[in-house]
């Protein structure tokens, strides 16, 4: 996992603890592993639990087969520590990367002084980019992250017309905030904006890292005593960009850092862009201030995504990967997979890979075969007879209405939930989930699933019906 090795010297991490120092910053892998794990506990524990009890917990480093993470208050730590972390960490060693034990951590951001100094500039140079470079401090952009390979549909596009503007028009809103749920797009969208302000103002110094960088350079610098370069640093750029602001919840010294930067950058009328995994109101572990600060400017939000997007998504990706896979296969890709496109566009590479590997052709049976962990929930045969009689009993309707031809909203409606579930959670056909709906035609099967995936897009209330419904249903 680490790849320098030997140097035993402690590093004090910003809660006064010791790290090994080669770890303290998470590997992509251990980040891919807790991203997965964090979406498992999700949909393992359901919404409320989630919301409630594990949303806060980030993560903070690894070491020596050791994940570290935090939650803002002690209460929190001891509740999940006797209800939850036993399942958590079997989740971790399940997804590999040797890890076997689950550490939690209170974070409160105290900081600690105790340290080795580190040597840093004493002077700002005119270049801020090179310096900002040299010292570290802005993160590379992926080139794959780009306005063009971006799709938009209806979840994300309040978002993806916002940070046009933002590449547009001089400081159109400030701050832009930009949040949403796990793997739906945020960082695509931020680091397209920093490539495009790049190509077409090229003059413009654009900084983008993450909170957990910007929080990580700034305890360095207090380490080595030069806060001063890191202040005028961040206060000369064009353009700050910090991804996943959420992480500086609890980080009491972090937060007043950036709050003094956001204030010295709005000042000089120069562009900040946040995103998040909620939104502004809803950072537990952030100051007041900074919170409504941070929505003073435009909040833009990122909807679960819709069937049509993700469709969208899997067709640019083919183009991109220069391979040519079924329309059948898309489309069952983008019935099956709805989680998160992290996801989707795994699931995709590892049937194309697969499909590389053994040079055999991409049918649905193929598919089926390569995802079965991914699409396990379907193969718990769940019939959809079980799944009118759930909705029914959730809605207050008959089983009746689910084959009868009343049309009213308050049994329509219901019955379009059913025929989705139906579609993600058995291998039934549309005819023959039409059949066993009264007799309906494939296309209003087909219709419901659209139908149904746009609600999700625009009403959380409903998602998270049709969430919980999924859930007793497979769970
Ligand atoms: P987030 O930052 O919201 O967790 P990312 O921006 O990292 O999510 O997106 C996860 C993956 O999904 C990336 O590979 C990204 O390119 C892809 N993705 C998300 N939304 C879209 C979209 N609308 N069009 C194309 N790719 C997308
Ligand atoms: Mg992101």
């Amino acid at each position: 996992m680490s790849e320098t090795g030997g140097n035993k010297a402690a590093v004090v991490s910003i809660y006064g603890q010791a790290l090994a120092p080669e770890t303290f910053d998470p590997t992509p892998e251990i980040r891919t592993l807790w991203d997965k794990v964090y979406n498992r506990m999700r949909e393992e524990f359901g919404e409320a639990i989630f919301r409630s009890w594990l949303k806060p917990m980030a993560l903070q480093a690894s070491y020596h087969g050791t994940l570290e993470v935090s939650v803002p208050t002690r209460f929190m730590k001891d509740w999940i520590s006797t209800h939850y972390a036993e399942r958590i960490r079997q989740m971790c060693k399940e997804s590999g990367e040797g890890i076997d034990r689950l550490e939690i951590v209170v974070v409160h951001g105290h900081v600690s002084e105790e340290t080795t100094v580190e040597t840093a500039p004493k002077s700002i140079k005119s270049n801020v980019n090179e310096l900002a470079e040299k010292l570290d401090l802005s993160s590379p952009l992926d080139p794959r992250f780009k306005f063009e390979t971006f799709v938009v549909g209806k979840s994300n596009a309040l978002a993806h017309a916002a940070a046009s503007r933002v590449v547009e028009c001089n400081v159109p809103f400030n701050p832009l905030f930009i949040y949403g749920g796990v793997g739906l797009g945020k960082t695509h969208l931020m680091h397209a904006i920093a490539w495009e302000m790049k190509e077409k103002q090229p003059d413009k110094v654009v900084m983008y890292l993450s909170a957990e960088k910007f929080m990580y350079q700034f305890v360095r610098a207090i380490r080595a005593q030069d806060t001063m370069t890191f202040k005028e640093i961040f206060r000369s750029v064009d353009v700050l960009m910090i991804d996943d602001i959420q992480f500086i919840a609890g980080k009491d010294s972090t937060q007043e850092e950036f709050f003094h930067t956001f204030n010295a950058l709005v000042d000089q009328n120069k562009q900040i862009i946040i995103a998040a995994d909620r939104a502004p109101s809803e950072l537990q572990g952030v100051d007041e201030r900074l919170r409504s600060r941070m929505s003073w400017g435009l909040v833009a939000d990122i909807h679960a995504s819709t069937y049509d997007l993700r469709l969208g998504i899997l067709k640019t990706r083919c183009g991109q990967l220069g391979v040519e896979v079924p329309e059948s296969v898309l489309e069952f890709l983008a019935l099956k997979v709805t989680s998160n496109i992290r996801e989707l566009e795994g699931a995709l590479n590892r049937i194309v890979a697969h499909a590389d590997v053994t040079k055999a052709d991409i049918t649905l049976e193929s598919t089926q075969d390569v995802l079965q962990d991914l699409l396990r929930s379907s193969d718990r045969r769940i019939t959809i007879d079980e799944i009118q009689r759930r909705v029914a009993e959730h809605y207050n309707i008959r089983i009746a209405d689910m084959h009868s031809s009343r049309r009213a909203r308050n049994v329509a409606r219901p019955r379009q939930v059913a025929m989705y579930l139906a579609k993600q959670l058995t291998a039934r056909s549309l005819p023959e989930i039409g059949r066993k709906f009264g007799g309906r035609d494939h296309t209003t099967v087909m219709h419901a699933v659209k139908k149904v995936d746009e609600l999700i897009a625009e009403d959380p209330s409903f998602a998270q019906d049709v969430e919980v419904l999924r859930r007793t249903l497979t769970g």
